[in-house]
């Protein structure tokens, strides 16, 4: 049976050269008194070179990073890895554990970071985890489903205005990237503060394992890892180049009832183009919807209940603002 250690703190530079561990690090006592612990992964490589992050499940119900997480550190020989690469399955253990996407006191931990020492239970736990596993990295790539009642495309949220971060969300070969500077609360955001190029995965829908999104999210990180000298191999095949959008928005409604969205994730739709219809209770349709712009779907509304002010779809606009760095070039500050 593999020995997993139960630790108060990752110490990376005393783990063995070549080899995996496996933890379960401390991060609060609950009411019982008993440990709420974070998996953790940590492969130290063989040689030297970056610690890179990947995290899932900070909303407790985004489930495929968690086994996006587990394929891409099975993948690694940890003999030939340079640097260290340091998996946390889950972030959020009381969301993951009661199907939910909020920490245990209803706060979403992905809004409150980088927490506080001495705050509310939800900024307790976030303090700690910035602290114990955040900070300890040069590169972050946290990995996100749609919520409940929505499905995604495979897209990456990044600032593409930061050469690196951009260079990071193309090679992960996603369907759409939309750059999204990194909002206050957010991970992402508390990382890049920190001085951690990160950027945002969103990979499918919440609460289940779909093995196409997890395939895909796997080769994307790995290709990563592949750039930044972690690991070796070959570069992939030339595939679809991602959408790239300058700004994404929500499109709402403004009138109840029961939602239809009509095009699919990952579609292109043009101005004026009819987007979604509302029905009342008996059926008849009272209200339609168009296309503000051209654009293409990232994500979607499935959950017809719809009362006015839910969300319809997520639309992107494509193209970059003049200025911004070309993503698919590796800047010279890459980190190898
Ligand atoms: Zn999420």
């Amino acid at each position: 049976m593999t020995i997993v250690h139960i630790v108060e703190s990752l110490e990376l530079e005393s783990l063995p050269p070549g080899g995996v561990t496996r933890f379960r690090l401390d991060m609060v006592r609950d009411g019982m008194g008993e440990a709420i612990r974070l998996p953790v992964i940590v492969v130290r490589g063989g040689r030297p070179g970056p610690t890179v992050g990947l995290t899932a499940a900070i909303h407790g119900n985004e489930l495929n990073g968690v086994r996006a997480v587990q394929e891409l550190v099975a993948t690694l020989e940890p003999e030939a890895v340079r640097g260290t690469v340091v998996a946390v399955p889950v972030v959020n253990v009381p969301g993951y554990l009661a199907n939910r996407r909020e920490f245990n006191d209803n706060v979403d931990l992905n809004r409150i970071m980088p927490g506080a020492p001495r705050g509310t239970m939800s900024q307790v736990y976030a303090h700690r985890f910035m602290e114990r596993v955040v900070r300890r990295l040069d590169v972050l790539i946290d990995l996100h489903t749609a919520s409940f009642g929505r499905v995604n495309s495979l897209y990456v949220r990044a600032d593409m205005r930061n050469p690196m971060t951009a260079h990071m969300a193309y090679l992960q070969a996603p369907e759409i990237i939309v750059h999204n500077e990194s909002a206050d609360g957010t991970l992402r955001g508390a990382a890049a503060t920190a001085g951690v190029q990160a950027i945002t995965v969103e990979l499918g829908d919440p609460q289940r394992f779909q093995p196409h999104r997890i395939r895909s999210s796997v080769a994307g990180s790995l290709e990563v890892l592949r750039k930044l000298g972690v690991v070796e191999g070959k570069p992939p095949e030339d595939g679809q180049a991602p959408l790239l959008c300058g700004r994404s928005y929500w499109v709402y409604t403004d009138r109840g009832g029961l939602l239809e969205v009509l095009p699919s994730v990952g579609e292109r739709i043009t101005a004026g183009q009819r987007i979604a219809v509302v029905t009342d209770m008996f059926g008849d349709v009272i209200r339609e919807y168009e296309a503000p712009e051209d654009g293409v779907v990232v994500g979607k509304s499935t959950n017809p209940v719809n009362q006015a002010g839910s969300r319809i779809l997520h639309l992107g606009v494509e193209g970059l603002p003049s200025g911004f760095p070309d993503p698919s070039v590796a800047p010279p500050h890459w980190p190898r």
